[in-house]
């Protein structure tokens, strides 16, 4: 393999950028050509396709969002447009493709490499909803940027003695959820893979303000139903004030962390390697902090589960 292509689709992550740059510079230091299609599978299909150099990733590192854009494309889902794509990398003389996204991403990289096309899919996404993965890039940053917001609202609820619905990002996923009102004290979690009972909730509300404790904080996961919605709920059945925010974009943007700087590095480059050892249809990501790879189909297969010990565990602390 003499060329190779890399492109970011789906939703943008942080620590995308440091992916990329790992492509690029492992894929030169190999003696490989690199190139980028800027604007996902949109781009491919339109041949938006540039040679990348050392210096075409210098400085990106640090920054969110992908120097390669980002898009979603109906017309990819179709043979037609996957076919399209293939014209494209073979006229350029591309042999194989990295495909940094979510699992929408990871479906279109496995089409391709149904069509003969090899293809590495590397988890990015701040949903952390991938299987075969513990970790997806950007879902530490996302983490980070949600814990600040809940240290500052959680500033407010205590000296107002108000209760505070945070809405966070997770349609399916309730890892953002579980993770970030773990680290941040939340006193209930609500996520997509769980049910709940209003009246539990108030419930608990109520005991904790009979022992003095007036303000709470409770983060629910998008997926589950609109914080507005709880917040309702809640000062409806105990009369508190309550008060919602619901964090949406800012999640997905800023520097990324160093974890997800070193994930990105660690998993773009195992990308490149898989690509000269002649492994199409592969997706990498990290178990017990080795870099693992695995089928894409048996990924696209799988189900995302919650790590439901970890749920347990923030039940057990939030009494
Ligand atoms: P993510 O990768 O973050 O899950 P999407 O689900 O929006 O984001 O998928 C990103 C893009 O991947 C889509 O816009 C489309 O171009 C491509 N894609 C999604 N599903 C498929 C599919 N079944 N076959 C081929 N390409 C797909």
């Amino acid at each position: 393999m003499k060329r190779i292509g890399v492109l970011t689709s789906g939703g943008d992550a942080p620590g995308m950028n440091a992916a990329i740059r790992a492509v690029v510079r492992k894929g030169i230091y190999h003696g490989l050509e690199v190139y980028g299609i800027t604007g996902g599978y949109a781009g491919l299909i339109h041949g938006n396709i540039e040679k990348l150099e050392l210096g075409s990733v210098g400085d990106i590192i640090h920054q969110g969002g992908t120097m390669l854009l980002s898009a979603r494309c109906e017309e990819f889902k179709t043979k037609e447009g996957q076919l399209k794509g293939i014209e494209q990398l073979k006229k350029w003389g591309i042999e194989g493709l990295v495909v940094i996204g979510g699992d929408g991403s990871f479906q279109g990289a496995n089409a391709l490499t149904r069509h003969g096309f090899p293809c590495v899919g590397v988890p990015g996404t701040i949903d952390n909803d991938i299987p075969g993965t513990q970790f997806t890039i950007g879902f530490d940053t996302a983490l980070n940027t949600v814990i600040d917001a809940i240290d500052r609202i959680r500033d407010t609820a205590q000296s107002h003695e108000r209760t505070f619905i945070i809405e966070v990002m997770g349609r399916n996923a309730g890892d953002i959820a579980l993770w970030s009102g773990l680290a941040g004290g939340a006193e209930t979690i609500l996520v997509p893979e769980d049910d709940y009972d209003i009246h539990e909730i108030t419930d608990r509300l109520k005991k904790s303000h009979e022992r003095g404790k007036k303000h709470s904080i409770i983060v629910v996961a998008e997926g589950v139903t609109s914080g507005v919605e709880i917040g309702k709920q809640i000062e409806e059945l105990t009369g508190f004030d309550t008060r919602v925010s619901i964090l949406g974009h800012m999640q997905r943007g800023g520097s990324p962390t160093v974890f997800d700087r070193v994930l990105a590095s660690r998993l773009g480059a195992r990308a490149v390697e898989l690509l000269m050892e002649g492994k199409g249809g592969r997706a990498v990501g990290i178990v017990d902090n080795k870099i693992v790879d695995h089928e894409i189909t048996e990924i696209l297969n799988a189900t995302h589960t919650l790590d439901k010990n970890l749920l347990t565990l923030s039940k057990e602390l939030s009494i």
